[in-house]
């Protein structure tokens, strides 16, 4: 890193711009900000979806009945944008079967099922790449891939991809989200606290990746105890501005953050990289840290345990695929009364069917509610049209027209609103004096714009596919043609120079025949002639000469009938007078 005399020491900077729209919720973070990250003990089975990112699910390379080591790599990414999965610990597949996975729908998926053996053994280690420099981004990119790194912002998406998006080569600013501006969550500010040079050398493998040289650290104002530890770890480096950002949610959204900390604001449609600007959480470069200068796959994460609905909140490292129900259980378990578990905050958050479902690489924080903690929701009245979700909007969308596009199923109209560039920060919701639950709408609609966007693609790769089919039958048929005329027509030249010579066999004898000579054939010249071309009736016609052939052998089979019928009479005859003398 680029260094600087101490006297260059910096205070942090004080966000001058601000972002449209947005509240301040209860912060409820006193729960878990002062409890230092712990590690759980190694739980007996692990639960592993091979879909635990944005993307095309990882495909499974290990087999029922095999024995893991940690770190080892169980599913491999199968498309550009995609995610590996590695071993949490040791242990022994038994089973990759569909499991119960943290869904809104509570769905399942499938999921590898991995039985520790207590040994937390690893496996060979990816070569550590303590001086980074000498990699060049295309080798770092390929790294990070291997590693299995995601965005822990809660976007999982793969990290390899967004450094490979085009228009990476022209950012000149990172900014590293640390403003954790949801309540209870607490994982980034204890991460921030704990572990700033993490943090640090994974921004500068990034900067060395993008060619840049400035990373911005936006961190909320009500974490100061984090925006003091990176100010002092960074205080060498000239390259690092942290910039203290009012608290305001939703600060960490990324074009509210990039808008906060740089005053440019990304239109809809475009991305920050456009603008020079590349976002990534904490959490996210500090993975990048670990996988690039030690090697270590993305086998676990950091999960805020939180909510008066636990017995002891906590900051925990969970491995990856851990049972929330032993997660929880590490927590102190439930307090009596406890009966909403959110995965996520309580504003992007949502509640899990059950706690039976594995911690996955998007789970920042298990939330855990009892019925006096939440705002009572009054029954929903019909929106009186007063504009309060489009002024707290912090994405400049029109929330109340979005809610009646998307309750009138009229997507294609939701869509032209901007459905798709809202974050679902909840904001609106909060707001509304008619208490609509407004974001469940507008998830309900993106559902059904993907899944009629997947029948759509379905549709066109089924047609595509019968395209395909009757061109490649209509080939096969064509080409079949063309080799039996070809057939046809050296089959006519060979029978056009005599049946012993077609069949290379004297057809009465049934041995070798002589070699034919022009003598052979006289004055008879045929033309040649396809078999099986000629019909009855034809005009204009030479006969073919192997039908005469055929002619001379049938004659010649049926004088043989008849020698062996006159032979056989014969002999009759002469046993007729004994024969004839049996009947009564
Ligand atoms: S805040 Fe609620 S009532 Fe007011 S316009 Fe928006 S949706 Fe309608
Ligand atoms: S949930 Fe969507 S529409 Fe509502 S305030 Fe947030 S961004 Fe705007």
């Amino acid at each position: 890193m680029a260094k600087m005399s101490p006297s260059h020491a910096r205070s942090p900077q004080i966000a001058r711009f601000a972002f449209h729209g947005g509240i301040h919720p209860p912060e409820h973070k006193d729960l878990t900000r002062d409890r230092p990250i712990k590690s759980l003990p190694i739980m007996p089975h692990y639960v592993l979806p091979l879909h635990m990112h944005i993307g095309a699910p990882a495909r499974a390379i290990v087999q029922v009945g095999q024995w893991v080591a940690k770190g080892q790599v169980l599913a491999q990414a199968t498309d550009f944008i995609s995610a590996s999965i590695h071993a949490p610990t040791s242990g022994v597949i038994i089973a990759i079967t569909e499991h119960p996975i943290p869904h809104p729908g509570g769905l399942a998926a499938a999921a590898l099922i991995l039985e520790a053996d207590g040994e937390d053994r690893a496996g060979e280690p990816l070569p550590p790449w303590p001086d980074f420099t000498t990699k060049s981004a295309t080798e770092l990119r390929g790294r990070l891939r291997e590693a299995g790194i995601v965005g822990l912002g809660g976007a999982v998406f793969p990290t390899a991809a967004k450094l490979a998006t085009g228009g990476t080569s022209s950012v000149h600013t990172l900014v590293l989200n640390g403003a954790e501006c949801e309540p209870y969550i607490t994982c980034d500010d204890r991460l921030m606290r704990e572990r700033p040079e993490d943090i640090l050398h994974g921004a500068a493998i990034v900067l060395h990746m993008m060619g840049a040289n400035r990373c911005l650290i936006g961190i909320e104002d009500n974490k100061p105890e984090a925006i003091a530890t990176l100010l002092t770890a960074s205080a060498q480096d000239t390259r690092f501005e942290t910039i203290a950002v009012p608290t305001r949610y939703p600060a960490g959204g990324e074009k509210q953050l990039l808008k906060v900390l740089t005053n440019v604001e990304v239109p809809r449609g475009r991305r920050a990289t456009e603008y020079g600007l590349l976002c990534l959480n904490v959490a996210t470069v500090a993975a990048i840290y670990r996988a690039v200068v030690l090697g270590e796959p993305m086998t676990e994460r950091i999960v805020t345990v939180t909510g008066e609905g636990i017995v002891q909140p906590e900051n925990f490292r969970v491995p990856l695929g851990t049972k929330i129900s032993d997660v929880i259980a590490a927590a102190g378990g439930y307090t009596a009364g406890a009966d909403r578990l959110i995965m996520g905050g309580p504003m992007m958050g949502f509640a899990l069917h059950d706690d039976e479902v594995p911690v996955v690489k998007a789970t920042n924080c298990l939330l855990a509610l009892r019925p006096q903690d939440r705002p009572t929701t009054p029954a929903p009245q019909p929106c009186i049209r007063c504009s309060l979700c489009a002024e707290a909007c912090p994405a400049d969308l029109l929330p109340q027209q979005l809610y009646w596009y998307a309750r009138a199923k009229q997507f294609d109209r939701a869509v032209e609103y901007h459905l798709f560039d809202c974050i679902e920060c909840g904001v609106c919701s909060a707001v509304c004096p008619s208490h609509l639950p407004l974001v469940d709408f507008y998830r309900f609609a993106k559902t059904e714009v993907w899944a009629q966007e997947r029948d759509h693609s379905k549709a066109s790769l089924a047609r595509e596919r019968f395209e395909f089919r009757n061109e490649r039958l209509e080939r096969i048929k064509a080409e079949r043609e063309a080799a039996l005329n070809k057939k046809r027509q050296n089959l006519a030249v060979n029978t056009a120079v005599a049946p012993s010579v077609a069949t290379g066999m004297d057809t009465a004898t049934m041995v070798p025949s002589a070699p034919a000579s022009d003598e052979a054939f006289g004055e008879y010249r045929p033309e040649p002639k396809a078999l099986g071309t000629q019909r009855p009736g034809d005009v204009g016609t030479e006969p073919v000469i192997l039908d005469s052939a055929v002619e001379a052998a049938c004659v010649r089979a049926k004088a043989r009938r008849a020698a062996l019928d006159a032979e056989r009479a014969q002999q009759e005859s002469k046993l007729a007078p004994e024969s004839k003398s049996d009947l009564p």
